[in-house]
């Protein structure tokens, strides 16, 4: 009758080779459960002579919560110790790493099972944290254990890209400052995959990621989207000449909105003589100006005019509202043949002498850019990068906040957006 209770229990703890040597049952607490491996040696392992037990050291282990519990597994290790006394291995530690990596506080199915809540289904840390019933860290450091391998093994993660986008990003460092930090993600723009993430938001770190793949992978690009900034058009200029530079719509936008609010500000100091306050028509028109025009309802639109009659003397921030509109209209039109004359013209007439220096602004950018912003109508026959580009940067940024550094940042963000072969993850071993 006892060896059948045991072996009841041996089964539903689940672990290879194990004795059950008990179970505590600490009420609102973790359910302890006392193990000890059945097979174990008897001969050195460096010089075959008899070994014998000089100690009993308890590890005590995170495990998965059991029956709605979280539960701790209390493993009494062998300490040997060689009989040989010029022998010099002298003393170890048995160990196992079916049941947990030594250098792991938690065992190791729970570890890949933590792995994959956090990395894939996007739980937090926090969470996971409270159903397993311990600290942050010692979660955190599982996934970025099991994750990191994951991650670097899955060799077949990056496969063929057309569209490669680069973008910058922001995350928190945890630490006294809770400093920002910037990060560049690259992005396999058509599938919305996150190929990888490198740091800063210079040309360097994803020039020498490009360095690093091979010359055939590289050669099927053929579109290279960014913002409209500097570093990352050098990027594609020196180590990808020959794609299709494309500028994404979604900062050109936001590039025109910037430009209009930045109008806005100047117009409201200039008439007002003070910064926006909260009864100021300028200030109060603020959300309806950046909004896109056909999402404004007749209420919405009559405001704006009205608020804009009352604070905009000249014009000028109403001027900077069509300019911004006129920029959005770029792309609902979709002749790609026509796309950079009407880019041109725009650009153009947005550089008229009438026109607030704001717009004016927003009309050198336009030429300065002009290929790159025409480019995306005939790129987005792939569907364009805008959504899955934004979406995904959306997805990593919400869980960015609260990582010690930038590997823990990038390997968590890989395993959420990267899409990395989850089947891999049962046959690794942890680093
Ligand atoms: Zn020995």
């Amino acid at each position: 009758m006892e060896s059948n209770a045991t072996r009841v229990c041996e089964i539903l703890l689940g672990l290879p080779a194990v004795n059950i040597l008990g179970v505590e049952d600490v009420q609102d607490e973790s359910l302890r459960i006392h193990i000890e491996c059945t097979e174990h040696t008897s001969t050195c392992r460096e010089c075959g002579s008899q070994v014998h037990i000089k100690e009993r050291p308890v590890v005590e282990l995170v495990d998965l919560p059991a029956f709605g519990r979280p539960v701790r597994l209390i493993w009494h290790k062998r300490r040997w110790e060689c009989s040989i006394s010029t022998c010099p291995v002298k003393t170890w530690t048995e160990d196992n790493p079916r049941i947990a990596s030594s250098r792991l506080s938690m065992t190791d199915r729970s570890g890949r099972w933590i792995t994959e809540q956090i990395g894939r289904y996007a739980r937090s840390v926090n969470e996971v944290a409270h159903e397993l019933g311990c600290d942050w860290h010692t979660i955190n450091s599982a996934v970025i254990a099991y994750g990191t391998v994951l991650v670097d093994e899955d060799t077949c993660r990056i496969g063929v890209v057309s569209a490669l986008g680069l973008d910058e990003t922001l995350f928190f460092r945890l630490g006294e400052w809770h400093t920002l930090q910037w990060a560049t993600c690259l992005v396999d723009v058509e599938a919305g995959t996150l190929l990888d993430l490198v740091e800063g938001r210079t040309a360097k770190a994803p020039s020498t990621w490009l360095k690093q793949r091979a010359a055939s992978w590289k050669q099927q690009i053929r579109y290279g989207t960014m913002d409209l900034s500097g570093p990352y058009k050098s990027v594609f200029d020196t180590e990808l000449s020959h794609v299709i530079q494309v500028a994404d719509p979604f900062h050109v936008i936001k590039h025109a909105n910037s430009k209009l609010d930045e109008c806005r500000r100047r117009v409201q100091n200039a008439t007002l003589e003070h910064r926006g306050r909260k009864a100021d028509p300028l200030y109060r028109c603020r959300r309806l100006l950046t909004k896109a025009k056909e999402r404004l309802d007749d209420k919405g639109r009559e405001k704006l005019l009205g608020l804009l009659k009352a604070g905009d003397p000249d014009g000028e921030v109403a001027t900077a509202w069509q300019a911004k509109e006129a920029v959005r209209a770029l792309y609902v039109h979709t002749d790609a043949k026509l796309a950079l004359e009407w880019v041109e013209t725009l650009g153009k007439e947005l550089q008229g002498k009438e026109k607030p220096i704001e717009v004016r602004s927003l009309g050198r950018t336009l030429i300065r850019w002009r290929k790159q912003i025409a480019a995306w109508h005939e790129s987005q026959v792939t569907n364009g990068p805008t959504e899955s580009m934004n979406n995904l940067v959306k997805r990593v940024k919400r869980g960015a906040f609260g990582f010690t550094n930038f590997v823990n940042f990038r390997i968590r963000s890989l395993l959420y957006a990267g899409r990395p072969n989850w089947s891999l993850l049962k046959t690794l071993t942890p680093r």
